[in-house]
């Protein structure tokens, strides 16, 4: 199968091609298309209830990171990504819901394999499920692969930047809100444990 160049540039990214690059390239193109443009200058804001390798493909996509600070995660274990204009707060929820058509000979590997087997038979069946199922999430229609609707959330602060202080112990520098005072001395946190 021939990549486009945004899944390209997600596989670049990444470092691999896998069923949860797939939906969340699925997730991120149906968003740009939905929302408009893509995230320039915190206008764009995604949460993501997983920290899985779809998250990867949203952050390169959509220019919601992580470091920009307009990715945000919610650890739900749900494959589960909402964006929303930061300006109005309207905004597009997806949940995935996906049903992978399984052959009885890939249902029967993936058993084989959790019980532990790890035999070349089975690992090849392993792959091609994979390859299939990948192919499957490209091809399938949007409504087939997720779950769409439009949500309003409540505008959110500015990412802020706090000046820092140095620790006592260790000397290194931490932002202020995340300092501790310890027998009057301002220490980070891991030295605060330590
Ligand atoms: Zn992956
Ligand atoms: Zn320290």
């Amino acid at each position: 199968m021939e990549y486009d160049d945004d899944l390209k540039r997600i596989v670049a990214f990444h470092g691999h091609i896998c069923p949860g690059v797939a939906y969340g390239y699925r997730v991120a193109r149906e968003a740009i298309k939905q929302l408009g443009r893509k995230a320039k200058d915190e206008e764009l804001v995604a949460i993501v209830e997983n920290d899985s390798c779809a998250v990867d493909a949203i952050q390169v996509l959509t220019g919601c990171t992580f470091g920009k600070g307009n990715l945000i995660h919610r650890d739900y274990g749900k494959q589960v990504y909402t964006f929303y204009s930061r300006a109005t707060g309207e905004g597009i929820r997806f949940s995935i819901d996906f049903d992978y058509p399984e052959t009885p000979e890939e249902k029967a590997a993936w058993e084989r394999f959790h019980a532990g087997e790890k035999t070349e038979e089975v690992m090849s069946r392993i792959r091609s499920r994979k390859a299939r199922k990948i192919q499957a999430i490209l091809s399938a229609s949007p409504e087939e692969v997720m779950k769409i609707r439009h949500v309003t959330m409540p505008v959110p602060p500015e990412a802020q930047i706090y000046p820092g202080v140095r620790c006592a112990i260790c000397g290194e520098k931490v932002m202020e809100p995340r300092a501790r005072v310890k027998g009057g001395k301002i220490i980070c946190i891991p030295c605060s444990e330590g």
